[in-house]
């Protein structure tokens, strides 16, 4: 759990987690098999269709809230269920706390909960004098170490058998063996008895059926039914997000929810819970059956346009399992309570804005999670605004501030590039990278060499390269983001070598900047609309077919972003939208638009390999026109295992996290090195940055090169 107040003791703590070696290899262990497991589960089915579907069921449900709980209590209460409303989380404990004094309990038995993880509900019923047990093996292992879960739904995975045999061994006074099945016996021995003594058990609920007053779980362990079942009361504690009309609905998320969780087609066990059952040890001869639902502010998220979709999370915790930076870091330090991408944002609505002002920053923007996501959230964009709610609230940090302002007064940045160009020539070294950072940033940030500014940044060479094509099949206009305008024109130039060999006009509108993603992801909203308003302008009146990018990170952030920045803005969004229609990344264009053929090339033979930018394969959906570009290039294309893996730049982020971004890059480059190739391509200036200075630190034997660049050296002569 992470409570830390200041980014400098978050960073600490992060640090820490990464010399955790165990936890590293699970995580890594894990999210290199997920992937496959639930592509298996799910074959042969349409994933984003039963996503559309779990994301119009849940947002139908959570706009009939107030009405869904009202047909659910007047339907329990015929069934003999006691049903409780509990506005806060300490409201929740107080119910239940009471229930138990009532009804003469002392010992309890839990089954697995968020919701309870969420209300903090084991320390309060503690304090209240109650024994309460954990029956999840996980859960009861984090309990028996008084700490919380680092996964949603595999609460124990940063744990070693060996670390599990130490604390079995301890807590039975006897030295217990590390095979886990043995180890699984113990605990089935230690908690049997549990079972059998408790006087009430708690449980959660997956799903709570208006209906008929029913409530569902999906569990592998079997410890819920015995927790439902054995103890004469049960109390369950379901927020009122997890109301739905009716079984169809839960039946419908419960085709996506172990896939996506897991890869399994179904859980060990689906329960459904409708109303008290006998129990031979009630005085009434009935079990005492209760029904707590938490608001804790789901009530008023319902109601947000903005973010009532982090409602219709099933807590599958696929967005942890592939995500970079949990993978590096693990859920103590990527999340409060709840873990990995949801994670950092439902934490300011539960558990408060101090809570989430660090764990939000820490956010690569790889969209991986949003790809994976079962209720098909937004995930990336609802952190960046999360992010900038955040900084609106409180202060923005200078340096945010100071670079929304620059982003947003474009001769001055492009000014001060030039300035720091000049500067910069006692530093740089005769390999073409920085000879040395400045002191502040030096030591974390040597992971990688950095380049330096070009001398002459594109837009000046453009009048002296402006081609000239006679009837062109297609009329673009290159939109060239900052990186490749002022540390990579050579880029550029290939680019534009291409795309006139096949026939396309190509125009440079002078007016455009930086695309404004970089005060984005700095919290800086009002830098970001004023910058995409600008690019906006700039391009208007261009009479283009296409606005070709060869920056990854642009194409998505104009095409997904600029419409969304400048939906409130009437003046603006027609514009916006227009704009974003005719965004296409360079090796669409190349492959899918101009379809360029491959007698064009000679055939080089040359070993390849490729990464594939987070926003090209995710962001703007282009995988296979890369790959094909390769080939046709005359190119051994050799493929790297998690091509689509990020390489831990994501701009900003690797400036502020440094000790992540180096991680993330050490286990890219590793998988690189293992193909054995010559040339490394990709299709964004922030991978070649990340990439191409990474290997050059390492000494590695490896040509990284812009796929315009490696494909263009391939063209034929005509
Ligand atoms: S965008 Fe990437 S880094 Fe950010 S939470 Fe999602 S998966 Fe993690
Ligand atoms: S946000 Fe999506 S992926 Fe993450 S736990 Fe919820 S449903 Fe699963």
């Amino acid at each position: 759990m992470q409570t830390v107040t200041s980014l400098k003791a978050y960073k600490a703590n992060v640090d820490e987690a990464l010399r955790n070696r165990f936890q590293r290899q699970a995580l890594d262990n894990f999210a290199v098999t997920y992937p496959t497991g639930r592509a298996n589960a799910f074959a042969g089915m349409n994933i984003a269709e039963l996503v559309d579907k779990v994301a119009d069921i849940k947002d139908r449900a959570l706009g009939r809230m107030d009405e869904l709980y009202a047909q659910f209590k007047a339907n329990a209460e015929k069934k003999g269920i006691h049903v409780h409303l509990a506005a806060t989380a300490l409201d929740a404990n107080a119910i239940i706390a009471d229930i138990a004094k009532t009804g003469r309990a002392t010992r309890i038995v839990k089954s697995k909960s968020m919701t309870a993880e969420e209300t903090l509900l084991n320390h309060y019923l503690e304090s209240e004098g109650l024994e309460v047990t954990e029956t999840d093996l996980g859960e009861w292992i984090i309990q028996l170490r008084h700490e919380g879960p680092t996964h949603m739904v595999m609460p124990a995975i940063h744990l070693s058998r060996h670390q599990v045999a130490d604390l079995f061994s301890e807590v039975t006074g006897k030295r217990q063996e590390t095979e886990i099945e043995r180890l699984v016996k113990v605990a089935r021995r230690e908690l049997r008895q549990k079972y059998v003594e408790a006087d009430m058990g708690i449980s959660g609920a997956n799903f709570a059926l208006a209906d008929t007053a029913t409530i569902g779980l999906t569990t592998n362990e079997g410890n819920a039914r015995l927790v439902t079942t054995l103890p004469r009361i049960h109390v369950a504690l379901v927020g009122l997000d997890k109301l739905l009309p009716s079984l169809e609905d839960a039946l419908h998320i419960n085709r996506v929810l172990p896939r996506n969780a897991t890869g399994q087609q179904i859980t060990s066990y689906v329960t459904w819970i409708t109303g008290p059952t006998p129990c031979a040890v009630a005085d009434s001869g009935r079990k005492e059956m209760h029904i707590v639902f938490l608001d804790n502010g789901r009530r008023a998220l319902a109601k947000d346009p903005v973010f009532s979709q982090v409602l219709r999370c099933v807590r599958c915790g696929a967005c942890a399992n592939v995500c970079p930076v949990y993978r590096m870091v693990g859920g103590h330090q990527y999340g409060h309570i709840y873990i990995g991408a949801i994670g950092l944002i439902i934490t300011y609505f539960f558990h408060g804005r101090d809570k989430a002002k660090n764990l939000v920053q820490n956010c690569i923007n790889c969209g991986a999670c949003k790809a994976v996501c079962a209720a098909g959230i937004d995930l990336p964009r609802l952190i960046k605004e999360i992010h900038a709610r955040i900084q609106d609230e409180t202060d923005h940090p200078l340096s945010s501030i100071l670079l929304g302002k620059l982003l947003s007064h474009r001769k001055l940045f492009h000014q001060l590039l030039r300035t720091a160009q000049k500067a910069q020539a006692p530093v740089v070294g005769e390999n073409g990278y920085l000879r040395h950072l400045p002191l502040i940033l030096s030591k974390e940030h040597n992971f990688r060499a950095l380049p330096p500014i070009a001398r002459t940044p594109f837009r000046e060479r453009w009048p002296k390269i402006k081609p000239s094509v006679a009837n062109p099949i297609q009329r673009v206009a290159l939109f060239a983001g900052c990186v490749q305008d002022f540390v990579y024109p050579e880029q550029l130039e290939a680019g534009v070598a291409l795309m006139t060999r096949f026939g396309a006009a190509v125009d440079f509108p002078m007016q455009q900047s930086c695309c404004g993603l970089p005060a984005l992801m700095m919290g800086e909203k009002t830098a970001a609309r004023d910058v995409a308003r600008r690019n906006i302008l700039a391009m208007r009146g261009s009479g283009v077919d296409q606005i070709v990018t060869l920056c990854a990170s642009c194409a998505s952030h104009l095409k997904h972003n600029y419409p969304q920045l400048l939906a409130d803005d009437p003046a603006m969004r027609e514009a916006a939208e227009q704009f974003s229609e005719r965004v296409v990344a360079f090796s669409s264009f190349m492959n899918d638009i101009l379809e360029i053929p491959a007698d064009a090339f000679r055939s080089s033979g040359t070993q390849t390999t490729y990464h594939a930018p987070c926003h090209l394969c995710r962001g703007m959906g282009v995988r296979h026109a890369p790959h094909e570009l390769i080939r046709k290039a005359g190119l051994a294309f050799v493929p790297a295992r998690e091509e689509e893996t990020c390489c831990g730049f994501g701009g900003s982020y690797s400036g502020k996290f440094p000790q992540i971004s180096a991680q993330i890059l050490e286990s890219k480059l590793a998988d690189v090195a293992a193909t054995g190739a010559d040339l490394l391509v990709t299709e964004c200036p922030g991978c070649v940055m990340q990439l191409r200075g990474g290997a050059e630190k390492k000494g590695m034997k490896l040509s990284v090169k812009h796929i315009a660049e490696a494909v263009v050296q391939t063209l034929e002569k005509t």
